[in-house]
C-alpha cells in the first residue's frame, strides 16, 4: 500500500508512520529525518537543505521533488511505501501525482493527523530537536497552515483523505488509522 501522512510539527507523524510501516513491512520515507541525517553527515542533500531546515523554512520544491523522484525509483519501494513530511506544498502534491502516473502507481490514502495548534506547540517544545526552538516552531506551524493545509483539500477532493483526531493518545491514534484504512482485521 502507499500512504502519505500529513500533519503539523509535533502532530505525531513520525510515531504513527513508524508503527504503520512496521505493521505493513513497507519502507518509511521521512523527508525531515533524511534531511536532518544529511545535515549531520553533510551529504549533498544535507548541504542544500541546511540553511532552510535550521530556520524552519521549507526546502525549495524543486530540490524536494527531484529527491523524491529518485527515491521512488529505487528497488525497495515496489510493494509500497509511506511518505512522512512529503508532500508539503500544493506543487509537491501535484508533482507526486504526475510521478505516480508515470510509475503506474496509485496512492491509497493521505492520512491527516489533525491536532490543535496549542498541542502542536507543546509537543514540539517537549521534543527538543535541533529545529524545535519556539521561534522556529512558530514559523513551521505558520508554514504548515499556509502551505500544507491546502493539500488536505487537494486529497479530500480526490477522495483520498482520512482525517484522524491526532489529539488522542498514540495508541488510540494508531487504532483509528487501522480502522479507517480497513487494516484492523490483520492487526495483532
Ligand atoms: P519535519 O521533520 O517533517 O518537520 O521536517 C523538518 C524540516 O525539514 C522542515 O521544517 C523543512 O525545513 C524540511 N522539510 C521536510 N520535508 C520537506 C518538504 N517536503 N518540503 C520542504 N521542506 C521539507
Amino acid at each position: 500500500m502507499r500512504f502519505v501522512i500529513l500533519g503539523g510539527p509535533g502532530a505525531g507523524k513520525g510515531t504513527q508512520a513508524g508503527l504503520l510501516c512496521k505493521k505493513l513491512q513497507i519502507p518509511l520515507i521521512s523527508t525531515g529525518e533524511i534531511l536532518r541525517k544529511g545535515i549531520r553527515s553533510q551529504s549533498t542533500i544535507g548541504q542544500q537543505a541546511q540553511s532552510y531546515v535550521e530556520k524552519g523554512e521549507l526546502v525549495p520544491d524543486l530540490i524536494m521533488i527531484e529527491f523524491i523522484r529518485e527515491r521512488l525509483l529505487q528497488g525497495d519501494v515496489g510493494k509500497g511505501w509511506l511518505l512522512e513530511g512529503y508532500p508539503r506544498t500544493a506543487f509537491q502534491a501535484e508533482e507526486l501525482d504526475f510521478l505516480l502516473d508515470e510509475l503506474k502507481q496509485q496512492l491509497d490514502w493521505a492520512i491527516w493527523l489533525k491536532v490543535s495548534e496549542s498541542s502542536l506547540i507543546e509537543r514540539s517544545l517537549n521534543r527538543g530537536r535541533m529545529d524545535d526552538r519556539i521561534d522556529i516552531i512558530q514559523r513551521r506551524i505558520d508554514l504548515f497552515y499556509e502551505r500544507t493545509i491546502p493539500i488536505v483539500e487537494y486529497y479530500e477532493y480526490r477522495q483520498r483523505l482520512l482525517t484522524i483526531n491526532g489529539d488522542l493518545s498514540p495508541e488510540e491514534v494508531e487504532q483509528e488509522i487501522l480502522i479507517a484504512t480497513n487494516l484492523l482485521k490483520s492487526s495483532s
